[in-house]
């Protein structure tokens, strides 16, 4: 394990040379505002190591790596990995390779875990992490480190075989633009509005909508001032009870059930003034509505048939559904050729190596120019679609 800078730094001046390191990452995040990063576990071909970021006092150099255009970083599932990059480094990784979003477009189990991809590529076993291991504890635990290690260790060679299949199949250029989908996902995240995601909101009036924003923005700037998980500090489902009833007294809230815990209480009169102050706004201050596109709803006949050629589709590639598109994708394609009149952006199964691998099938099913028969009851892939002549 290293723990102080000089050997730290040997180590990314290793990495600078050979141009390639695995990453993964341990931390803690149910207890603080964002994620605290408590291990680091970096490997090369020539070997793998753990680091202690809460000794090393300085990562620059790696997130520095990270993002320059000469070093390939591999993760396994690395939407973590790529966030504390965004954090620390203030940008995106460049070269980042994806192990199990690679696996997707070679079998059809995406996502596979770890061990399962390790096991499937390499005919490695090794084992599966302790659910709920304590990863700030010090000294970690000799089985922490032992695991901690096997994370990264196979990471390169995996790289190595299933670029070589990819190649194969030439199916490269779809991982490394999948790749890019996956780091540009986490940028949008940034952006996204958060009290969008609390549930039932797309129901909530514009004015519901109003306190909702204000509240969970409310929530956000205590829960940093705090250093504590937002959705700990005060839960998601008070919060639309209280978007709900809108309160007008500490009274009246505390009509509602769990509210009469100690710490709500002590931010009882804060919230009574943002909920009010947002609901007395001006309409015009409100967030637009982003249900205001009255959308006819989608057949569901026509949704699951277009999942049916998909899911054939797919086995016949031995590509994993779960990477290539979701039900919401599918009614994106439905509402995009069949109600919008195939205007405006193409949606996602019809663009990029997704057109390659359903576009077509999907347009001409709903177009009516496919017939469909069983060919193969004993198949994973038992359909065959006949263009009509
Ligand atoms: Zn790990």
């Amino acid at each position: 394990m290293i723990v102080s800078q000089e050997p730290f730094d040997r180590l990314c001046d290793e990495i600078e040379d050979t141009g390639l390191a695995a990453f993964d990452t341990e931390f803690v995040s149910e207890s603080y505002y964002q994620p605290k990063l408590c291990l680091v576990q970096l490997a090369t071909p020539l070997g793998a190591y753990l680091v202690d970021p809460l000794t090393v006092p300085d990562l620059s150099r790696w997130w520095d790596l990270m993002i320059d255009d000469h070093t390939t970083i591999i993760v396994h599932g690395g939407r973590e990995e790529i966030r504390f990059c965004q954090r620390y480094a203030g940008e995106m990784p460049r070269r980042l390779i994806d192990v199990q979003v690679a696996e997707g477009l070679l079998s059809r189990g995406y996502p596979l875990a770890y061990k399962n991809i390790v096991n499937k590529v390499m005919g490695v076993a090794v084992g599966s992490h302790e659910t709920r291991s304590d990863w700030e504890r010090r000294p970690l635990a000799p089985k922490q480190l032992e695991y901690a290690v096997e994370d990264v260790k196979f990471l390169p060679e995996i790289w190595n075989r299933q670029s070589q299949t990819l190649d194969k199949l030439e199916r490269l250029d779809w991982a490394f633009a999948e790749f890019e989908r996956l780091i540009e996902n986490i940028r949008l995240e940034k952006d996204r509005e958060g009290w969008r995601k609390l549930p039932g909101v797309l129901r909530f009036s514009a004015r519901e909508q109003a306190v909702a924003r204000a509240l969970h923005e409310w929530r956000d700037r205590v829960a940093e001032e705090q250093d504590r998980p937002p959705r700990v500090m005060f839960r998601d489902d008070m919060l639309v009870d209280l978007v709900k009833r809108m309160p007008k007294s500490v009274q009246d809230m505390n009509l509602t059930r769990g509210m009469q815990r100690r710490d709500y209480q002590s931010y009882a009169e804060e919230i009574i003034r943002v909920i009010q102050d947002a609901a007395t706004s001006a309409p015009s201050e409100w967030p637009q509505s982003f249900m205001n596109r009255a959308n006819p709803p989608l057949d569901d006949v026509l949704a699951k048939l277009l999942s049916l050629a998909l899911a054939n589709r797919c086995a016949e590639m031995n590509l994993s559904m779960s990477l290539v598109g979701t039900m919401a994708d599918i009614d994106e394609l439905v509402r995009w050729h069949v109600f919008d009149k195939q205007q405006g952006e193409l949606p996602k199964l019809m663009s990029g190596w997704r057109a390659d691998v359903c576009g077509d099938l999907l347009t001409d099913l709903l177009d009516g120019h496919v017939s469909l028969r069983v060919s193969n009851p004993r198949s994973d892939a038992p359909l065959r679609f006949d263009r009509r002549s």
